[in-house]
């Protein structure tokens, strides 16, 4: 007989779970199990991380997207997309205004956009990191070549989010049209980690067609994958693609994995994303409580924030990048935690 307490005791100490374990475990947790959970992976950030939570300045540096993923709202074929890129010097100005405010890692996110070339990407790395070299720059810009990966890596960048989606060859082809591959995916993420980019994967929880299994799955390659850092928020739809009028995930089962991969992964890099900041108002400060010890304020410029919009109803678009700021560090000291001016980088032991 399968018990979800054994299960979790066995996820905090020294055991791992067996595939069927995960599953059963996802499908059955009640609410006191998951409050076990909650505390166990609580326990492991703070003995990680104590309280301070490092935070990342997103600048989102291009709607436009030469993919057509399937929940995605800058998809190439969402005619209703606003397209805008930032150039150099726009990205370089969010760069002084996050300094100023005391981030010290920037994370340059876009669709894959080919103007985005690897001349153009490893002059803007190069000259964020002279201006800013107590700083990290972390890119998350889809799939590129080995090649491109290595040049990006050699203009000064340290860190790449690629997340995998999901781990199950099956439910990715739902999720992405034929073109795209699983493998190539896992190929990339490979390829970053060979090169020496603390590198992060992660997944949607609750996108369509997701079965525990899948879950599970997505758990077992990260443990076996052990990426610097893991992204895990809720699917949201998005009112122009064909998962339109799909549901939400839950904020709960969200929850539940970040405490999850906080026990399989103890120093693991773990936001709580603005997606599910977006699907529970709390949403962030719960998933501190759950064992995450990130968070990635909006550095974007204010007039282009809403054209980014991967879901619907996403938070922080208004907002200038010093309200952002404050506003998570008042959340974050409501429930006892600091913000800190940190880079924040993976620690290996
Ligand atoms: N082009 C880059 C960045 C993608 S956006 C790349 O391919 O990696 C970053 C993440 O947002 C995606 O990896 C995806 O997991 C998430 N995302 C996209 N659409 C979403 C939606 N509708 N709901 C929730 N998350 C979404």
């Amino acid at each position: 007989m399968m018990n979800c307490t054994d299960i979790i005791n066995r996820l905090g100490g020294t055991q791992s779970a067996e595939r069927e374990e995960l599953v059963y475990l996802i499908e059955n947790i009640t609410d006191d199990e998951a409050e076990i959970l909650r505390k166990l992976a609580q326990k492991k950030a703070l003995e990680n991380f104590s309280k301070k939570i490092y935070i990342r300045g997103l600048i989102e540096i291009s709607s436009y997207c030469k993919n057509d993923c399937l929940y995605c709202g800058i998809r190439r074929s969402n005619k209703n997309a606003v397209r805008y890129r930032l150039t150099k010097n726009e990205i370089l100005s969010c760069c002084e205004k996050g300094y100023a405010l005391g981030f010290r890692t920037f994370v340059l996110q876009g669709g894959e956009d080919g103007y985005f070339t690897d001349d153009l990407m490893c002059d803007i790395v190069g000259s964020i990191k002279s201006a800013y070299p107590d700083c990290a720059v972390t890119l998350s810009l889809g799939e590129r070549s080995r090649e491109s990966f290595q040049r990006l890596f050699d203009a000064g960048a340290d860190r790449y989010l690629l997340r995998h989606e999901t781990a199950t060859a099956e439910h990715y082809s739902r999720l992405h049209p034929l073109e795209m591959k699983l493998e190539s995916r896992m190929e990339c993420l490979k390829n970053l980690k060979e090169i020496g980019f603390q590198t992060g994967a992660g997944f949607m929880v609750g996108s369509p067609f997701q079965t525990a299994e899948n879950l599970a799955d997505d758990l077992l390659f990260l443990k076996s994958f052990n990426p610097h850092m893991c992204g895990i928020g809720p699917f949201i739809p998005h009112r122009d693609t064909p998962f339109a009028d799909r549901e939400s995930g839950s904020v709960r089962l969200t929850l539940v994995l970040l405490s999850i991969i906080r026990l399989m992964l103890p120093r693991v890099l773990l936001p709580a994303t603005t997606a599910l900041g977006t699907v529970d108002g709390k949403g962030r400060e719960k998933g501190i409580l759950h064992g995450a010890n990130v968070v990635m304020p909006n550095l974007s410029p204010t007039e282009h924030r809403a054209d980014y919009s991967l879901y619907d109803n996403k938070i922080c678009t208004g907002d200038e990048a010093a309200e952002c700021i404050k506003c998570l560090s008042g959340r974050m000291k409501s429930i006892g935690y600091e913000i800190v001016t940190d880079r924040g980088d993976y620690k290996s032991c």
